[in-house]
């Protein structure tokens, strides 16, 4: 099945061809952002006629051949996202694909939140384990494989860590050249560190993410660099494959409702998308709730929703330790608010306290994540209360990034230095039953067996 795509405006709706794409990926005529669209799908469930219904894969036939793949010695099965290629025909030749062999991320069940919550069930989708540790390997190696098919040598993206980490790696896979733009001091040492190990240029600005976001745009009109921030709409399609794993892991029943941390705002415009298509080419008949959590500090689409309904956004000046989402100016917000608006989810902002203590009950089922993923459990217990979610309901949380990423923040929280006397007065008893700080002795069995007794005790 040889499907073409073409890019349609989500704002004007414009609708051009894959050559015509600018190089900062935005419509010319009005500034909005392109997605993909593969006009022979919705051209066939439009008219719906059985004559054209013969173009559209056939849902028990792509769910038997996305199965059988896994046991497949070729590389572009064993990737978890290219897998389901025959939903992201974005590749001339599939020969260019780029992989790590990233996705097939596992689907965790938290029966200890689920029961503190009182959710009947309650899932952790676990992006963080992928290659470099978070997500955005997801849409890496799908927006990357472009750039290599189309003759690009270097690529760059702006980062608050993760970006820069995964395109680092792709690139030097393909072997291409990268460049970082980072806000200096802002990110957390792993990510960093990563970007350095894959041989990025890594260019540390004396501004915030938003900063270096401008400076970008302004260097991919000037120089011949491929950009693989999120605006680039063949990351979405990357990104929007954990929701064919969800299904596909539940044997295609649907969770009531996902839900997602919230930065540039790409993550969900991509999962709702993934939800969306699965609808449409018949593989579910319902797309489950996704709600969008974001750090009070960092809260531009939360506030919009509240103000305005999400018909304007205003840019805040940004500030969260989850240094993942400290996004002032999110620009995939209006796709986030038509997915919102197309399957009825919420938007709740967290705290700084309640985003450590997430941290730490996530950390404590075994699983953790970093400080960024933690917003969803938080947020959960927020939308349970208000009533947003039934406890008859099944939820999937997107854990977004691997718990290693920010050792730092661990560390600092069961040290007791991470959070404020004022921050951490709500929570105190919660927050003291999950703090594990290490104990100091001296190397002496008594000791060691004192501290263990007085560990045992309630
Ligand atoms: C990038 C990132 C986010 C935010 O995702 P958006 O698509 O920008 O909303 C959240 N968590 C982690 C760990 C990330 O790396
Ligand atoms: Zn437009």
């Amino acid at each position: 099945m040889q499907v073409e795509h073409q890019l349609r405006c989500t704002g004007c709706g414009r609708v051009i061809a894959q050559e015509a794409l600018k190089e900062d990926f935005r419509c010319p005529e009005c500034s909005h952002l392109y997605e993909v669209e593969y006009p022979a799908w919705s051209a066939s469930s439009a008219a719906d006629t059985s004559a054209s219904k013969r173009n559209l894969p056939n849902p028990s036939a792509l769910r038997w051949l996305w199965k059988e793949r896994r046991t497949s010695l070729e590389l572009k099965d064993q990737s978890g996202i290219w897998r389901f290629r025959d939903l992201l025909p974005i590749l001339k030749d599939e020969a260019n694909i780029v992989t790590l062999r990233e996705g097939n991320t596992p689907l965790y069940e938290l029966p200890r939140a689920a029961r503190s919550i009182g959710v009947e069930r309650v899932y952790a989708k676990h992006q963080g384990m992928n290659p470099t540790g978070s997500f955005k390997d997801a849409g890496m190696t799908t927006a990357l494989s472009v750039a290599h098919e189309r003759g690009f040598s270097w690529v760059a993206c702006a980062s608050t860590g993760n970006t820069s980490a995964a395109m680092a790696a792709y690139a030097a896979r393909a072997g291409m050249r990268s460049l970082v733009l980072i806000p200096e001091g802002k990110i957390a040492w792993g990510k960093l560190s990563q970007s350095l190990d894959y041989g990025a240029l890594t260019c540390q600005l004396r501004t915030d993410f938003d900063g270096c976001v401008r400076v970008l745009a302004e260097v991919v009109r000037r120089a011949p660099v491929f950009l693989l921030n999120s605006v680039n709409p063949y990351r979405v399609e990357g990104q929007k494959t954990p929701a064919f794993e969800i299904a596909e892991s539940l044997d295609w029943q649907l969770p009531d409702h996902l839900i997602v941390p919230g930065g540039n705002l790409a993550n969900c415009s991509a999962l709702g998308k993934g939800f969306l298509e699965m609808k449409l080419l018949g593989l579910t008949d319902r797309v489950p709730r996704i709600s969008v959590i974001q750090a009070e500090g960092a809260n531009p689409l939360y506030r919009s929703m509240q103000e305005n309904g999400g018909k304007e956004l205003t840019p805040v000046e940004a500030d969260t330790r989850a240094s993942a989402i400290r996004i002032g100016n999110p620009a995939s917000w209006r796709k986030a608010v038509r997915i919102l608006e197309a399957t009825g989810g919420w938007v709740e902002q967290v705290n700084e306290a309640e985003i450590a203590l997430a941290k730490a009950e996530i950390g404590a089922e075994g699983i953790g994540c970093e400080p960024a993923s933690a917003v969803t459990l938080a947020g959960l217990k927020k939308l349970v209360a208000q009533g947003h979610v039934q406890p008859s309901e099944s939820v999937v949380l997107l854990l977004t990034g691997h718990t290693l990423k920010d050792s730092d923040y661990t560390i600092r929280y069961h040290r007791g230095d991470l959070l404020t006397e004022e921050e951490i007065a709500p929570l105190r008893p919660e927050i003291e039953s999950t703090r594990r700080n290490t104990v100091e002795l001296d190397a002496d069995v008594d000791q060691v067996l004192r501290a263990l007794e007085k560990a045992v005790q309630p």
